[in-house]
């Protein structure tokens, strides 16, 4: 029976979805899979990127780990694509790669002051409270007033982290050194600034109603922002979670505030212009336009200014993929060009061999579950492929290992990810928590090799 050796990179959700479906497909040829991560440890943004308060969402590591732990796909973790292994190494060992690579970076806003000392990335915040090891560990929180830019579930989730107070993080899983900066956080007030209306968020219901149930933190919304013109009343009628949406800030709106020490404000209808530096040189200001409905769905610029004191900012207005060696990229997407996850060369024809799932193949936006639909149709399209898949030199499951071992890659497997797994755990065990991440990459590789 013919053999797909096939290699995934990127051991996010995507690509463990990826593997697990083909491994269940109705197919006509035997499966063996290699799955390359750059960090030692998988699980993608579920785990350095979903908040460490969301257990039931970090929850769905239960699943994906429950596909690794069958057995029968090789994780070969603390390898990075382009570094350690190239498209010319997987040539000559696979029949097919796909990448599932995702995202972990920033996507940027182009506006006068956003590289200024004080001005961050809400990727960077996300890495750093998640334990990321490749992010520096330490965190300035050095202002009472700070800024989120954007209106999607990632700007809640940072606004939330920087609100919320730190023995309410607790029983989270967050590393002990983010404990420690959150808890001397001087920040009182966290200013959430949207471009459009409450109608037109992108954040989950679920997300806002939770930022109502923080302890001692109270919720500012305005009453010039909830004068709704005929789209934002038919976005109510028609759409259920803007409507559930609209009840938990008209119940903000009606309960008003209760005089708690940290305070949550949401602005809406405020377009960025500008971030402004104090005599120090460090952010000091924000600067917007005030908007106004365009009554076709979007909003227009009213010429009015307005400007808050603030000493830190953070864009939350998307993540973006990074490029890999030697596959095409989308630069302006952030992404890579594919049909139906097939990868596309320069001049649009598809790449023999090349796939693409998740994130970098879709770009940044949507929840865990839709990388499972996302990896069927990639999955669809190998399968049928098979007349074009490479013709490897080197085809052995021990071939890759031996040039891995040669290239004196330090790379960790599903036993040392259990040994990380099971380390993690007994750290928090005496603290009553799930678990404690460990964060620096050289004390992850150490544990998980034994
Ligand atoms: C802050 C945040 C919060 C979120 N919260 C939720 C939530 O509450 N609920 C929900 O359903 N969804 C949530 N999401 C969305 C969810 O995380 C994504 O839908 C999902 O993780 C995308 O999966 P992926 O596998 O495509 O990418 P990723 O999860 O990013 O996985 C990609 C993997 O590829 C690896 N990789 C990258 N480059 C290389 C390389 N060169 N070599 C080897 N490996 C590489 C990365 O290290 C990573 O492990 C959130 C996302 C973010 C950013």
């Amino acid at each position: 029976m013919t053999k797909l050796r096939l290699a995934i990179v990127g051991a996010g959700p995507a690509g463990i979805y990826a593997a697990d479906i083909l491994l269940k497909h109705e197919r006509a040829f035997d499966v063996s899979i290699d799955l390359f991560e750059q960090l030692p440890a998988p699980y993608g943004l579920v785990r350095y990127g979903v908040a460490p308060d969301h257990p039931r969402i970090k929850g769905i590591i239960t699943a994906l780990r429950e596909v690794l732990d069958r057995g029968d796909i090789r994780i070969f973790g603390n390898v990075s694509f382009g570094r350690d292994i190239t498209l010319d190494d997987l040539k000559k060992h696979y029949n097919a790669v796909i990448f599932s690579t995702g995202a972990i970076r920033d996507a940027d806003l182009d506006i006068p002051g956003i590289d200024l000392p004080g001005s961050y990335g809400a990727a960077d915040f996300v890495s750093w409270y998640d334990g990321h090891p490749d992010v520096p560990r330490e965190w300035p929180l050095d202002s009472s007033s700070v800024a989120v830019i954007g209106n999607g579930n990632v700007a809640l989730d940072a606004a939330r982290m920087l609100a919320k107070h730190a023995d309410d993080l607790l029983p989270t899983e967050i590393p002990a050194n983010v404990y420690d900066i959150l808890k001397a956080s001087p920040v009182t007030d966290v200013h959430v600034f949207g471009r459009r209306g409450p109608t037109q968020v992108k954040f989950s219901p679920l997300e806002l109603r939770e930022l109502g149930e923080l302890r001692d933190v109270d919720m500012i919304v305005h009453d010039e922002d909830f004068e709704y013109d005929d789209a934002a009343r038919a976005a109510i009628a028609s759409n259920k979670q803007i409507f559930v949406i609209d009840k938990v800030f008209t119940k903000w709106r009606e309960e008003g505030v209760e005089g708690a020490s940290r305070r949550l404000h949401l602005h809406f209808y405020a377009k960025p212009l500008e971030v402004v530096a104090g005599p120090d040189g460090r952010v000091a200001s924000f600067r917007y336009e005030r908007t106004e409905p365009d009554g076709a769905g979007g909003v227009r610029g009213t010429g009015e200014i307005r400007s808050v004191d603030i000493g830190q900012i953070y864009r939350a207005v998307g993540y973006f993929g990074s490029p890999l060696d030697g596959i095409p990229f989308d630069e302006r997407r952030g992404v890579i060009p594919n049909h139906e996850g097939q990868v596309l060369a320069e001049d649009n024809e598809i790449m023999p061999g090349v796939y693409a799932t998740g994130w970098i193949k879709r770009g940044p936006v949507g929840l865990i579950g839709h990388t499972k639909s996302d990896a069927m149709e990639t999955v669809q399209h190998l399968v049928n492929d098979q007349a074009s898949w490479w013709a490897p030199e080197s085809p052995s499951e021990e071939s890759v290992v031996a040039l891995l071992e040669e290239r004196g890659v330090e790379f960790t497997d599903l036993d040392g990810w259990h040994a990380l797994d099971q380390h993690e755990m007994a750290l928090g065990a005496p603290h009553e928590r799930a678990r404690i991440k460990v964060v620096p990459r050289d004390e992850m590789v150490r544990i998980s090799r034994g």
